[in-house]
């Protein structure tokens, strides 16, 4: 039985596959949703499909997604626990920049699956993902690497993998702020900790060492993180 969250990403990712609100549909084999779990603490944000994306229908499965996969899985990330999408879900002819009009015209969906998934941590891939996720911030030069915090969310931009791909320096650019990405969720795991510790330290005039009420089953107040959220932060 699927939960709220994946039914609803599901509605979502219908609405798209069927959407014709911009010119970028008729050139499409098929529009590119997103992967991932409905419940992904993280999700990353790309550009817009290219060939190999609009061919299979997920988002980057070409060059540009081996070296995610890898720089994932370098600050050890499974792909597979993480919502990948992209800010448009149809490639743009020729791997052209995505238009303004059609961003504006994608924009709902991306709006959608973020307020449905709900992740803690945004990466943000490349500088049109940045425009769109924090508009007005600068720019992906300035920007890369830098832990942005929205309200509850932290956001990371990075370089685009694509760009690393063309500008052999930036590969190096995009492991050196992965590791970044690594020690930012460390501290926010360690964080998590220590405010469920507190929440879990014994009530005035309770004997040290016996555990507070409930805290068998209060999975915050346990003195360590779940298993998901182990092999996340
Ligand atoms: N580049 C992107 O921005 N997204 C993809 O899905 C693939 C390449």
């Amino acid at each position: 039985m699927l939960s709220g969250a994946e039914d609803a990403l599901a509605v979502v990712h219908e609405h798209i596959l069927a959407c014709t609100a911009c010119p970028l549909h008729a050139r499409r084999t098929q529009a590119v949703p997103g992967t991932g779990p409905a419940h992904a603490r993280i999700m990353a944000v790309g550009e817009g499909p290219g060939e190999s994306e609009d061919r299979i229908g997920k988002p980057f499965v070409g060059a540009a997604g081996n070296v995610l996969t890898r720089l994932l899985e370098s600050i050890g990330l499974r792909r597979d626990d993480i919502y990948i999408t992209n800010v448009v879900k149809c490639r743009p002819p020729g791997n052209r920049d995505p238009e303004p009009d059609e961003m504006e015209a994608c924009s709902s969906f991306l709006d959608a699956q973020i307020e449905i998934i709900r992740p803690d941590v945004i990466l943000i891939l490349g500088r049109h993902a940045l425009a769109r996720l924090l508009p007005g911030a600068g720019g992906i030069t300035a920007l890369h690497g830098r832990r942005m915090m929205r309200g509850d969310r932290l956001y990371v931009p990075l370089y685009h993998p694509a760009a690393a791909l063309y500008q052999a320096s930036l590969m190096r650019t995009l492991e050196e702020d992965m590791q970044k990405v690594r020690d930012y969720l460390d501290e926010a795991a360690a964080q998590r900790r220590a405010r469920a510790a507190g929440r879990a330290a014994p009530a005035a005039g309770s004997p040290a060492g016996v555990p507070a009420a409930g805290r068998g089953t209060d999975p915050e107040a346990a003195p360590a993180p779940a298993r998901d959220q182990l092999s996340l932060f």
